[in-house]
């Protein structure tokens, strides 16, 4: 790829895979590592996973794939300007909520819960799990074989004890490094998604107005404009005129702050970004406070509507339930989960428990939802 910043990461100089593999023919070693996930079990899965609303109850809200594709429209357009990796930004975003339990943070909160004295789940760990070691795909290695810089960059958090258990891939967290920029940027990217989507889905299900929203600056400011440049305007085109704005402008500054810092800061490679002692992709302080309270406001009027509440209790019930029931008697699981049980994973109790979260976390919604009534509802055909 042409025309990439000294410090983009350059996939001649990939730290490579773990399993070393002959150079692709027309791709480029990023090109290959999205390829791989998009061709992906996880990947198509997503479909059928929760964002914020359980993907039964619409059609027209985000799922976790739908999701994952703004987050990497977003990150390539950041990365063009910033002349950072554009095919290693789409892959790690593509990438990121691979390891997202059914039920999204609810299901993941209750995963967690039942794995605490067995090392805990967490689903930026189980999206690397995933690349690394549960899609069966090819002959010679399990998982998906990705370059360092993409694995580096779906791993975007993890506990220092984890971090000692994956070699050079916790280095970066017990020696406080930063990722590279395309993983920098995948993280923004992400937010400036679920922050203006679920704006978007939250009118949509009736559960904020734009009423209420008008106590959010960046959505004020914008709406007000619109309103302004368009007075006759109403309903779905309204809002969506307020989005486009909103994101453009968190995307827009990102780009420029990030370019400010990046040229502040004199870093001319991969390394120096590494060792960089913070992380040079960012907000400018005055977005960054913007930002904020949009997601302030997110958390108080819509993850904690009552109407979120009741369906993410649920959820987490389901996701209880099942722990329990395929902990106590791993049998109840079809052969070949049940058989990784047995694989001690991690020895004792810890490889069993593995086993099954693995195998819920891999869990759509909707199967989520099937499997705990075969397990709980006698009239259920099992
Ligand atoms: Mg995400």
């Amino acid at each position: 790829m042409s025309g990439l910043a000294a410090y983009a990461a350059h996939p001649e100089h990939s730290r490579g895979r773990r399993h070393p593999e002959p150079a692709p023919d027309y791709r480029s070693e990023y090109q290959r590592d999205r390829d791989r996930i998009v061709h992906s079990t996880a990947f198509r899965r997503l479909v059928y996973k929760t964002q914020v609303f359980v993907n039964h109850e619409g059609d027209l809200y985000r799922t976790r794939l739908t999701h994952s594709l703004e987050v990497a429209q977003i990150a390539r357009t950041a990365a063009r300007a910033l002349k950072l990796n554009e095919e290693l930004s789409e892959a790690i975003c593509l990438a990121h909520d691979l390891g997202h339990t059914p039920f999204g943070h609810a299901g993941q909160d209750a995963l967690n819960a039942c794995m605490t004295d067995f090392g805990g789940f967490e689903h930026n760990l189980q999206s690397l799990r995933v690349v690394d070691e549960l899609e069966e795909h090819y002959a010679e290695f399990n998982g998906l074989n990705l370059t360092f810089e993409c694995r580096e960059g779906i791993l975007k958090h993890c506990s220092y004890n984890n971090a000692l258990l994956l070699g050079e891939l916790g280095e970066r967290f017990i020696n406080r490094q930063q990722p590279g920029l395309e993983a920098q940027l995948a993280n923004f990217a992400d937010e400036i998604a679920y922050n203006n989507h679920d704006v978007e889905d939250g009118i949509r299900a009736g559960l904020i107005s734009v009423d209420g929203l008008l106590s959010v600056p960046l959505f004020r400011n914008y709406h007000d404009e619109v309103q302004s440049k368009h007075p006759s305007l109403t309903g779905r085109r309204f809002i969506y005129e307020i989005l486009r704005r909103m994101i453009n402008h968190l995307v827009s500054d990102l780009i420029d702050s990030s370019a400010a810092r990046l040229g502040a800061s004199g870093v001319r490679s991969i390394a120096e970004v590494r060792s960089y002692p913070n992380a040079l992709i960012g907000f400018s302080d005055a977005t960054r406070e913007l930002n904020y309270a949009l997601k302030a406001f997110l958390r108080e009027e819509l993850y904690k509507h009552y109407k979120v509440r009741r369906m993410t209790t649920k959820a987490s019930r389901v996701v209880r339930d099942l722990f329990e029931a395929f902990f106590t008697d791993p049998a109840l699981m079809p052969d070949e989960h049940e058989a990784r049980t047995r694989l001690e994973l991690v020895p004792g109790p810890a490889g069993r428990a593995r086993a099954v979260a693995d195998y819920i976390a891999g869990m759509t919604d909707r199967y989520a939802i099937l499997e705990h009534g075969r397990l709980y509802d006698p009239r259920e055909r099992t």
